[in-house]
């Protein structure tokens, strides 16, 4: 849901939106999608050297830390806001006429 720019802020504060919650908002989302890839990429990198360390076996460490690599590029292309989707089901679609 976007809110215009120019727009008095939905807080209450009486600010424009760009002026007031909209840098928090674009900052807190971008701190979401960064944040979790990146700790999964930490844990699986300690994890692969705990790995190593345990096992004595590297190719073990190396697939896991490489696994959560793996697994954090696919959340952010996940968290990557989805193309909308034109018809099919979409009540903005099916109103079209009208
Ligand atoms: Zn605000």
């Amino acid at each position: 849901m976007a809110i215009a720019l120019n727009a008095l802020c939905p807080c209450g504060s009486g600010k424009k939106y760009k002026r007031c919650c909209y840098v928090v908002d674009s900052e807190a989302s971008v701190d979401r999608k960064a944040g979790l890839p990146k700790i999964i990429v930490g844990v699986s990198l300690v994890a692969g050297v705990g790995a190593y360390l345990y096992t004595n076996d590297l190719r073990t460490g190396v697939l896991i830390a490489i696994g959560g690599c793996m697994v954090a590029l696919a959340i952010i292309s996940f968290t990557d806001p989805p193309p909308p989707k034109a018809g099919s089901g979409d009540p903005a679609g099916m109103n079209f006429g009208r």
